[in-house]
């Protein structure tokens, strides 16, 4: 539960990530809402009351965040950006289950990864919350899921599900065979990405100008699409004397510009790196 362990994808990542892998503070009045939804990538959270008043809960399992997701489109609201409550007979009359409980200042409330949930404030309160991401089979399937529904959706995954993915082959030892074999299929195809796109780039003709990673630089997203891109940027200069730098997916890089002129592609890996963590990847033994 702590905010920072090894065993926390979240203390993977390598740069904060507000109220995620640090502490927020959320100060309520009696009545204020937080509508419902699923943590970042499906991550679990912890969340303590410090009072004075009382907070009411609503959560709902993950198997039905479908069926809730459907109630959304029904209603015409985003289910990933949108702000909704859900009304408790439907819910009931559709057989889903709901936890409605009161959290006291003092109480802890863990939501499980990919819990749906709902609060309202029933007095003056003040919370603190954080998210954790216990590397378990169920954490790392729903949030590597949820990164891919966000690609889908063109929601962006505040968790750089590859970027983590591969610190984490890289740092921890696995011992769960469940967990070490989605991660190992994760590597697998992001290796397989980049390598594809290597390819492509080098029989294009299209230089590819290595640059290694410094401490604490943050993941990258796509500046068009929200994609986590990993490994191989597209990099355009937004304004050459102020040296913006604009990173882009493959995808987006190309729509602007097909033949990638004035786009500068970036390696921040060498791919002999990436292999030798993929194979120094594997399952270690539960100790007794
Ligand atoms: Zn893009």
């Amino acid at each position: 539960m702590r905010v920072s362990s090894s065993g926390n994808m979240l203390s993977h990542v390598g740069h904060t990530i507000l109220g995620m892998n640090s502490v927020q503070l959320y100060m309520k009045v009696p009545g204020s809402r937080t509508p419902g939804h699923q943590e970042n990538n499906n991550f679990c959270s912890v969340n303590i009351n410090i009072g004075p008043g009382d907070c009411e809960w609503f959560c709902v399992h993950e198997d039905y965040w479908e069926a809730i997701s459907n109630f959304c489109e029904k209603h015409g609201v985003d289910y990933l950006t949108g702000s909704w409550w859900p009304v408790l007979e439907d819910l009931y009359s559709a057989n889903i289950p709901v936890y409605r409980f009161i959290q006291r200042p003092g109480d802890l409330v863990w939501i499980n990864a990919g819990t749906v949930h709902w609060v309202q404030a029933v007095g003056w309160c003040n919370n603190i919350a954080w998210n954790v991401g216990p590397l378990s089979g169920y954490q790392y399937q729903l949030a590597l899921e949820r990164f891919e529904w966000n690609e889908v959706k063109k929601v962006k995954s505040i968790v750089p599900m590859i970027h983590v993915s591969w610190n984490v082959a890289r740092t921890l030892k696995i011992t769960d065979p469940d967990t070490y074999k989605m991660i190992k299929h994760c590597l697998l195809q992001s290796m397989k990405h980049i390598q594809i796109l290597r390819d492509q780039l080098v029989a294009q003709g299209k230089k590819i100008s290595y640059q290694s990673r410094v401490k604490d630089e943050p993941a990258y997203y796509c500046n068009e699409c929200d994609l986590e891109v990993f490994d191989l940027l597209f990099v355009t200069c937004e304004n050459s004397s102020r040296k913006t730098y604009v990173v882009h997916c493959e995808d987006c890089a190309r729509q602007r510009s097909p033949n990638l002129t004035n786009v500068v592609v970036l390696e921040q890996y060498r791919i002999e790196e990436l292999m030798s963590t993929y194979d120094s990847f594997s399952l270690a033994a539960a100790s007794r």
